[in-house]
């Protein structure tokens, strides 16, 4: 017997993993069974150069046993195995690059209490020792007639005998320790097994009582533990629809139907396979809202699963979609620096975001009805993703619809494609708090006259999308109570109506402006457009929307007040009588009172609030008592 110390920066990452405040120890697991897999891979290669490498034990499976009296965990595969010199090399070093990177790293997140970062990835073999206190390796390599025994507490030194094991492999014994009794239990491994390990390629078995019709036990026997076919490693020719479905529910826990589901293949910068799901239904048990929720697909690496879900794959806005992504190109182990896997992740990213576009718009084109279900349930995160993601904000506007004017639901495209005047480049919007709000807008009127659609902003994340999305493919979102807003040119008469109209309204607009001025006007002038409305409040181009305003305030943010303009029909009979009244008594009391009143109710036309609502209601009742003299 012979006793070796570990090498120092072995012995530093042991006392990191076994000292750390690391919680999910349950993941040692993964990494035997991983090695073990490994092991398959080397005698499987060797075995096809040399045709008598497997012998007589050739049926590829790793296999489990468990003591639970004892508390002991073994682990066996009988493939490559190791000799002395192999031993010392690789489980008493760690002689890969890299080492020092992630020992740092390690260490800092040791400080930072961030215990996340060791989860991410695999620790090797020596994350044994966060459950175990003892551990046994007995292995013989094919080369080698003597097999060796390895045996460490995992502190400062190991020792290597020579062990009477005859057959080819590796086993390892794990002594668990008193604090993770759990994990000899049968259910523990079966669920760890499923959990981390259900996808390996090779049969994993485990020795279990065998019992008959009265629970007696009978006798033992080898039970298959994982399932090994992973869905997305196929080709999408041989995976049935059916399989898709089903695979969805067990990974979201939606038992609704999804939208769509996107099958890949990459190899190219980045080789990575994928099997993206877009819901459809809202999902019972998802809180799209929490910013806690954990979201993104389940990342697996050589089969093996690394992550649960893995945010770095997706961009946020994208939370609603669940799957899977596996890749060889990142290390499963603690040799290469993170920094390096994590452009990969980001690559891997920029690609499944584009294809999740993609499809989404094939679904916009080819599968309206279901797709406008999925919008009704997910059209919020589009459009966060319009506000967020500036370098995707035309495609992602271009995937959400609006109700509209004229009783449509219609994506940007589409409304464009509706537009009988295409050269103005102008896409008409209204935006308000409600449908029943906007659409009681007295600028709407000369859209309906016009027959010219109007998309209706009302949801309140509209305000947002407005915020940055200034221009769709070349053309302009202008509000419709905009100056803008030019439905049909003037003629020559019509020109030089206008212009007597404003001489005409002249004194009678500055005497308003003086009567009913604030802080919150910043002109007052003539529409003729406003339809059946005395007068109405717009916001001015580039001005803030009032429930922007109400909102951003909301939110805690600072906003200087913000002026409107206030417009005067001069249609309007009210309006006339005003007039009239005002050239006969300039300083005419009813006036006065007039407009008091015809500002209020264009406050209330647009659902803003009446400063003075006594005062607004005693005028109405004075209104209502001339009325039925
Ligand atoms: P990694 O798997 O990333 O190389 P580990 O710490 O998990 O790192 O394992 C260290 C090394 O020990 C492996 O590279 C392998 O050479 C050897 N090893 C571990 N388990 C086995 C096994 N079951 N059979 C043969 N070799 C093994
Ligand atoms: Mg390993």
């Amino acid at each position: 017997m012979s006793q070796h110390n570990f090498e120092a920066e072995t012995g530093k990452v042991l006392e990191l993993l076994t000292h750390s405040i690391y919680s999910n120890k349950e993941i040692f697991l993964r990494e035997l069974i991983s090695n073990a897999s490994d092991a398959i891979d080397k005698a499987r290669i060797k075995s096809l150069t040399d045709t008598n490498y497997l012998g007589a034990d050739s049926e590829f499976q790793i296999t489990l046993d468990a003591n639970t009296e004892k508390n002991i965990l073994i682990i066996q595969d009988n493939w490559v195995g190791m000799n002395e010199e192999e031993l010392h090399k690789n489980l008493g070093t760690i002689a890969k690059s890299g080492t020092k990177d992630f020992i740092e790293k390690l260490q800092k997140a040791k400080e930072n209490a961030d215990n996340n970062l060791i989860g991410q990835f695999g620790v090797g073999f020596y994350s044994a020792f966060m459950v175990a206190d003892k551990v046994e390796v007995e292995t013989k390599s094919n080369d080698s007639d003597t097999a060796f025994k390895w045996t460490s507490d995992g502190k400062s030194a190991y020792e290597v005998s020579t062990s009477d094991k005859t057959s080819r492999g590796t086993t390892i014994r794990l002594y668990i320790d008193e604090a993770n009794k759990d994990l000899t239990a049968e259910w523990k491994i079966k669920e760890l097994i499923k959990k981390y390990s259900n996808y390996v390629a090779v049969p994993i078995k485990m020795q279990v009582e065998e019992k008959n019709d009265k629970g007696e036990v009978t006798g033992n026997k080898l039970e298959q533990l994982n399932d090994m076919k992973s869905i997305w490693t196929k080709s999408k020719t041989s995976v049935k629809e059916e399989e898709y479905k089903e695979f969805y529910k067990t990974l979201s826990m939606d038992f609704n139907e999804p939208l769509a589901h996107i099958h890949n293949n990459v190899e190219w910068i980045v080789s990575y396979k994928s099997l993206l799901y877009i819901p459809k239904e809202k999902n019972m048990f998802i809180n799209m809202d929490d910013p806690n929720r954990e979201f993104g697909p389940k990342l697996y690496v050589k089969n093996v699963l690394i992550l649960d879900n893995c945010k770095d794959l997706l961009p946020v806005w994208l939370r609603f979609i669940s799957g899977v992504v596996e890749t060889s190109d990142i290390p499963l182990n603690v040799s290469r620096e993170l920094l390096q896997s994590n452009a990969t992740l980001e690559k891997i990213k920029k690609g499944l975001t584009k294809k999740v576009m993609s499809e989404l718009k094939k679904n916009l084109k080819n599968n309206p009805e279901n797709y406008d279900a999925f919008l009704k349930n997910y059209a919020m995160q589009l459009k966060e993703g319009i506000y967020y993601e500036s370098e995707n904000r035309e495609e992602i506007a271009s995937l959400v619809k609006f109700e509209t004017l004229q009783g449509k639901t219609l994506s940007l495209d589409e409304y464009i494609e509706n537009l009988e005047n295409k050269e103005d480049k102008k896409i008409y919007f209204i935006a308000g708090k409600s449908k029943q709000e906007v659409l009681a807008s007295p600028y709407l009127a000369q859209f309906k006259e016009n027959n010219t659609d109007v998309l209706l902003f009302c949801d309140p994340v509209d305000q947002f999308t407005l915020q940055v999305l200034k221009e769709f493919k070349e053309f302009k979102l202008i509000s419709a109570t905009s100056d803008e807003v030019k439905l049909k040119e003037k003629t020559q008469e019509e020109e030089k109506k206008n212009e007597e109209l404003k001489k005409d309204f002249w004194d009678f607009l500055e005497l308003t402006k003086n009567t009913i001025w604030s802080e919150k006007i910043e002109k007052v002038e003539l529409n003729e457009n406003l339809w059946n409305a005395l007068w109405a409040l717009k916001t001015p181009e580039n001005g803030m929307d009032p429930q922007m305003e109400k909102m951003m305030k909301a939110m805690g943010q600072e906003v200087p007040a913000q002026k409107r303009i206030l417009e005067l029909n001069p249609n309007n009979s009210l309006v006339s009588a005003m007039k009239e009244e005002f050239s006969k008594d300039l300083k005419s009391q009813k006036l006065s009172e007039m407009m008091n009143y015809a500002y209020n109710q264009a406050v209330l036309l647009e659902w803003g609030e009446v400063e003075n609502m006594p005062e607004f209601i005693a005028t109405l009742n004075k209104f209502a008592g001339e009325y039925l003299k």
